[in-house]
């Protein structure tokens, strides 16, 4: 579609800066001029307008740490440490999952985000055929990255959904979704398997692939204190320095790859992670909630290290919200610190787009509103008492824009949500189901203990 978002404040996370009045142009999934509106609005006279006046336009905000089929689970299990929670609560459950409740679950979470301005969303599950997340995300009209999460007791099952995953996936839906291989965590993946899985993301990327459409490895990494007892516990592995330089000596670590959480890091791991380029993703309210810790993320910023950020899935956040993490990530690091001048508003938008971005490999695309990007764009209606007066459109984008203000969302050049009314997906009714399958997963779990 063809189409012109005219007269709002655009916040472009480019070098263009800010344009007050501008005015973005968009031919099919494009964006093919950005400036100021006097300059571009004759020029483009038979485009469809889309009236920005008295509204801010972002990128679509990039979520780097989801499993978004656990909407399903929100709310099912509060308040325990990670090990019981994960052992005693959601695994069970989650073992009765199928394919339709996977795509469902999903689906949820993709229209959740996209009411809060999220248009890319990076997500680790099981994949399943007969219904998974890339399904539901391509189904919403959202971009994605939908990976396969593996563990050292299902190998032969990982390896075929794998290819699986790939094959039906990778480069579709005009390009919007990707695929990840995901290694569960250190301690659920062998060393040897954990080499395995570096090579299969190599084979993958060989034949489904390309440097403009790569395949990445998603991972969750040092999310706890206890992680190097953890790995000896299941392997028998010794570690000598921390969980980063053990897995850098199976040579897994590169640039393409995400590791979320970070959290209990040493001084020679954050050297490793900057050193090879691997990228993390922040995900503060999840790591407070299972109180797991907080990753010393200004650290990792000084070290060179490209941090994104990630809400976690929806049953350690409980939300898919990336405007609660942005606030909670700039608050958290000055409280912590003691220092209120650490992550200013404008770091924590831009891990919140085009770091992000950088985070999948996908700054060539999206990240920010430039020529010749991707149209991931979103609208917010400023015209609210908790936004008046304004000063900086960043800081209130940080510190008190909400996920409610957000009004239109343009992915790919599709308009998705448009005056808040979603256009991709009947809202009501899949609320309806989301609910008929939580009802059925509790008569599962209950039937078949
Ligand atoms: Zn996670």
């Amino acid at each position: 579609m063809d189409l012109m978002i005219l007269g709002g404040t655009i916040v472009t996370m480019s070098s263009m800066g800010i344009i007050r009045n501008g005015a973005i142009i968009i031919e099919d999934n494009q964006i093919i001029d950005v400036g100021e509106a006097e300059r571009l609005k004759n020029k483009y006279s038979r485009y469809e307008k889309i009236d920005a006046k008295g509204k801010v336009v972002i990128p679509g905000l990039v979520n780097t740490h989801n499993h978004i089929a656990m909407s399903l689970l929100r709310g099912y299990a509060d308040d325990y440490p990670l090990k019981e929670w994960l052992e005693k609560w959601i695994w069970p459950l989650e073992s009765k999952m199928r394919g339709y409740d996977i795509y469902i679950g999903s689906l949820l979470t993709a229209v959740e985000s996209i009411m809060g301005g999220v248009t890319t969303i990076n997500t680790m599950y099981h994949y399943m055929e007969d219904g998974n997340e890339a399904q539901a995300l391509a189904e919403a009209g959202m971009r994605g990255v939908v990976g396969h999460v593996c563990f050292s007791w299902r190998k032969d099952e990982d390896r075929r959904r794998l290819e699986a995953l790939a094959r039906k996936w990778h480069g579709k839906a005009n390009g919007r979704i990707r695929i990840s291989v995901d290694p569960h965590a250190p301690y659920t993946v062998d060393p040897d398997y954990m080499r395995e899985l570096k090579s299969i993301k190599e084979d993958l990327n060989e034949r489904y692939g390309s440097d403009r459409n790569p395949i990445i490895w998603h991972i969750h990494l040092a999310e706890t204190a206890d992680e190097p007892e953890k790995i000896k516990e299941s392997f028998g592995v010794d570690i000598e320095g921390g969980v980063v330089e053990y897995l850098n000596s199976l040579n897994v670590l590169g640039e393409d790859v995400i590791a979320a959480h970070c959290v209990s890091l040493t001084e020679r791991d954050i050297k490793i992670l900057a050193d090879k380029g691997v990228k993390v993703s922040h995900n503060p309210i999840s790591n407070l909630k299972l109180a797991s810790g907080i990753s010393p993320i200004p650290k990792l910023i000084k070290a060179g290290v490209t941090v994104s950020l990630g809400t976690d899935g929806p049953s350690s956040n409980n939300v898919s919200d990336m405007f609660e993490v942005m606030k909670v990530t700039a608050l958290l690091h000055k409280g912590v610190s003691g220092d209120p001048t650490v992550l200013p508003a404008e770091s924590v938008l831009r891990m919140a787009t085009i770091d992000g971005a950088r985070a999948l490999l996908w700054d060539g695309d999206i990240g920010s509103i430039e020529v010749g990007k991707k149209a991931d764009i979103v609208i917010l209606n400023f015209r609210k008492p908790h936004l008046c007066p304004l000063y900086s459109e960043v800081s209130h984008l940080i510190y008190a824009a909400k996920a409610s203000d957000v009004e239109t969302v343009i992915i790919d050049g599709e308009i998705v949500m448009e005056d808040r009314e979603v256009k991709t997906v009947n809202v009501f009714r899949l609320m309806d189901q989301a609910l008929r399958v939580r009802d059925d997963l509790l008569n599962r779990l209950e039937t078949d203990g």
